[in-house]
């Protein structure tokens, strides 16, 4: 392939205790494009987009990344701070990556016209009066104030209205379009499918069908493993 890998992990495994979530996963996230890891509950998305973030130590395996490769991960449920205002929520997250003093305007500035006018004219508000998707928003855009070279969302469709679904997956994909690395962890095979370049589905902790949208044996050995894993 002609395109750099962001991210390599190798015969990963991991279990919590007991509970193998993960079993002898390679994947290599591509440069530039975005990544579907679709899969039933319990499918372990959640936990390889912690460890393809790096925040959590698999129990066997390797990850490599390209260079100083800065990720950021939007949790499931996106754990805003509610009765903090939307700028005060970049501005925690901007204190936690070490930007300061001119730098954190700047990137306040940056992110802020990233933002949708509705929201950029909220900046002063709690993030508590935003609706669903707004806040995934504002989720997304907290995680831009680092400038991540690789975004993973987890579960960004959750909750919120079919505009609001397409409205954020715009969002992502314009990300993309731009140079950085997304990975969409989904539990919509037909959301991954639309919004993805590439798509893995994990059954069960293992990779049981990896390809292209584009190519139709994919998708129905896509169709295969996902219904199995219902
Ligand atoms: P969901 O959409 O429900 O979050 P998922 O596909 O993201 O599912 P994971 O959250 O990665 O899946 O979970 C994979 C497996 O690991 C599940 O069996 C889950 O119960 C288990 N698991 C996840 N986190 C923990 C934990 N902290 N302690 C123990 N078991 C865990």
């Amino acid at each position: 392939s002609l395109k750099r890998t962001a991210v390599h992990l190798t015969a990963i495994d991991h279990s919590y205790g007991g509970v193998t979530a993960l079993r002898g996963i390679d994947l290599a996230v591509a440069q530039g494009a975005v990544l579907g890891v679709v899969g039933a509950n319990g499918a372990g998305k959640s936990t390889l987009g912690q460890i393809l973030h790096g925040t959590l130590a698999p129990t066997e395996g390797r990850r490599t990344v390209d260079g100083e490769l800065r990720s950021a991960l939007v949790p499931e449920g996106r754990a805003l701070f509610k009765t903090l205002s939307l700028r005060e929520n970049l501005e925690v997250a901007a204190y936690a990556a070490g930007i300061k003093g001119a730098d954190l305007r700047t990137r306040l500035e940056q992110t802020g016209e990233w933002l949708p006018p509705r929201l950029r004219e909220r900046m002063g508000m709690p993030a508590a009066g935003l609706s669903g998707g707004e806040q995934q928003i504002l989720a997304i855009a907290r995680a831009l104030m680092a400038r991540p070279d690789l975004l993973i969302v987890d579960e960004p469709a959750l909750g919120l209205s079919p505009a609001m679904v397409t409205e954020v997956y715009a969002r992502l994909g314009r990300l993309a379009h731009e140079g950085m690395t997304v990975v969409l962890l989904e539990q919509s095979l037909t959301r991954a499918v639309s919004a993805s370049h590439e798509v893995v589905v994990l059954h069960d902790g293992r990779v049981a069908a990896q390809g292209e949208p584009a190519d139709p044996e994919f998708l129905a050995q896509a169709e295969q493993a996902y219904f199995d894993g219902e």
